[in-house]
């Protein structure tokens, strides 16, 4: 099928042809006829000229004798008249049955001593005529050729010009037909090899020989698609070395789009889950909510959600973490951590049976050591080394106890009891524990900011907390010194403070206090009774709360301890 460029084309060459052949003919067959009506005029005023002078000087031929003689000669009607217009001779009728002709346009002129010209059909004959009058002695003769001779010989013009532009018509619509096609076939090259561009067959190539406009866009459609398939290339090559990037670290990675169709997933997440299926909606491969809901608010928040799950793959604990995508959708690395969290279980599972075990001998020694001192109150030197003996149980009991506590808060393994309670509620309780130990020590502890707002907490847990802050506090600070506590809200949680004017702490070991173990000073910790797992406890219990724990001090100027909790409407 031949394209519609191709018949647009051709529509236009053969309408410009026609047109200008048109114009051609009109104007071709108007010139001749203007020539030879010129042609004849000068002849016809000649002949009339030489009739004039017949009638003038032959003075032996009568006028209707010279006048019929030269109608034969020239062909053409010829008339005389006097100068009142009366007509004395002519060639065709009768000049008595003839009206007056001294009115007749081109009798007037030669009347009036000019040659006169006009053409018109004559009332006699029907047909028009040329008329050429020139002035005689005493009238004027005329020569009348008939028209109908011109129209002959223009028709024939006319029948030839009309072949003649046929043929032109005929073989400039060829050369149109052969314009149009070459045109048409390239523009279809050109159309053919775009859709092939579109259809992705980036190989595709095209190529023009001449250097038109038509080739021009060619060679730049040409440029463009060998642009496109480098760069596609190179994206190729820097996809593929992500994808190997991405199979050879052992975290599972899932990418996953907008409209929540899991897209792609790498080696470690298929060996993970072998059930999992690209191209379907993520809800078919996981079923794990935390999972999903992350995934969720990765990619309407753009926010990035870390969850851990045990629902995911059965008998696996998984962290994973959600981050949004630029351009839409979600990538989510799983992180294996069940190993992690087995040997983390298996140390606290021994930290805990040790103690545990340790817990009835200390008990005995203890009680033997006091039981000995009792019996032998004037033991001299023993009785220094049975008070050592006492003292590091003692300080042995304590480490044990605060290692139990610390496994059972930071497994987790402990139900909280959670009730709502005011904050208030939870300063007064730390403060009726602690203000005999406080005032024995000289220091004064007080509330400086109380708060009716409701906290969701296990208050014997938050005892716990409160316990170690004070102790701590009381225990760093000089004898007349002040302890504080205070709680305020703050957005969705109540903040809660113990501050001292102790000796503070320096900034290096700030962000380490809560580690286990972690001491500024080891052998004033250990003087003092003190563990070193104090504020790892606290840290655990505020975190197992929903809150956070942080200090703000300076060295010499006292320390402030912070932990939040959960406001009551805000959990309910
Ligand atoms: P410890 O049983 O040694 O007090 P903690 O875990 O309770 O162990 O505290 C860790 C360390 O933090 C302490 O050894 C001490 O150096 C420092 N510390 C804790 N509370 C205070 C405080 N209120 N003022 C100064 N230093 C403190």
């Amino acid at each position: 099928m031949r394209s519609k460029v191709f018949f647009k084309l051709l529509l236009a060459f053969v309408l410009v042809i026609a047109a200008a052949t048109l114009i051609l003919d009109f104007s071709i067959r108007h010139a001749w006829e203007d020539s030879l009506r010129a042609d004849i005029t000068q002849a016809l005023t000649e002949k009339t000229r030489m009739l004039a002078s017949h009638v003038s000087s032959d003075k032996t031929s009568t006028i209707s004798q010279i006048v019929t003689d030269e109608s034969h000669a020239s062909g053409a009607r010829a008339t005389v008249i006097d100068s009142t217009g009366r007509v004395l001779a002519d060639s065709e009728a009768d000049p008595l049955q003839m009206e007056n002709h001294a009115h007749r346009p081109e009798f007037a002129a030669a009347l009036k001593g000019k040659t006169g010209v006009d053409s018109r059909t004559s009332k006699t004959v029907g047909i028009e005529f040329l008329y050429i009058a020139v002035p005689v002695n005493g009238g004027a003769v005329r020569l009348a050729y008939p028209l109908s001779n011109i129209e002959r010989s223009t028709k024939d013009i006319r029948t030839r010009l009309l072949y003649a532009s046929g043929l032109a018509l005929l073989v400039a619509t060829l050369i149109a037909i052969l314009i149009a096609h070459s045109i048409s076939r390239r523009l279809r090259n050109i159309v053919e090899f775009a859709e092939k561009i579109a259809r992705g067959d980036l190989s595709a190539r095209i190529s023009e020989s001449s250097s038109d406009e038509i080739a021009q866009v060619a060679a730049a459609l040409d440029v463009t698609a060998r642009r496109l398939e480098e760069n596609f290339t190179a994206l190729q090559l820097s996809k593929q070395q992500l994808e190997t990037l991405l199979d050879s670290i052992p975290n599972a990675v899932v990418a996953v789009s907008a409209d929540r169709v899991l897209r792609w997933a790498n080696r470690a997440m298929q060996s993970l889950e072998p059930r999992i299926r690209t191209g379907t909606p993520v809800v078919e491969s996981f079923r794990d909510p935390e999972l999903l809901k992350a995934l969720d608010s990765a990619i309407e928040q753009s926010t990035v959600q870390t969850v851990h799950t045990t629902s995911l793959v059965s008998g696996r604990a998984l962290n994973v973490t959600a981050a949004p995508m630029p351009g839409g959708g979600a990538v989510a690395v799983l992180q294996d951590v069940t190993d992690i969290e087995r040997v983390e279980k298996t140390r606290r599972d021994f930290i805990a049976n040790v103690s545990h075990e340790l817990r009835t001998p200390l008990t005995s020694i203890q009680g033997y050591a006091e039981t000995v001192l009792e019996s032998f109150p004037d033991s001299g030197q023993g009785k220094q080394f049975l008070e050592i003996i006492q003292k590091n149980a003692a300080r042995m009991t304590r480490l044990t106890e605060d290692l139990l506590v610390l496994a059972r808060v930071e497994s987790g393994e402990d139900k909280l009891r959670l009730e709502h309670v005011t904050a208030a509620t939870l300063l007064d309780d730390a403060i009726d524990t602690f203000d005999s130990i406080a005032k024995a020590r000289g220091i004064d502890l007080s509330i400086h900011a109380s708060s009716e707002e409701a906290v969701v907490a296990d208050r014997d847990a938050i005892q716990q907390v409160f316990a170690n802050l004070i102790e701590n506090a009381i225990k760093y600070s000089p004898p007349g010194g002040h302890v504080l506590l205070g709680a305020a809200a703050d957005g969705a949680k109540v903040q809660f403070f113990v501050r001292d004017s102790g000796s503070g702490i320096a900034l290096e070991h700030q962000p380490r206090l809560f580690e286990r173990f972690y001491r500024v000073d080891a052998s004033r910790s250990r003087e003092s009774g003190g563990t070193g797992l104090g504020l790892a406890i606290v840290k655990h219990i505020v975190l197992n709360h929903g809150g956070s724990v942080w200090v703000e001090s300076e060295l010499g100027h006292g320390a402030t301890f912070y932990f939040t909790l959960r406001h009551s409407q805000a959990s309910s």
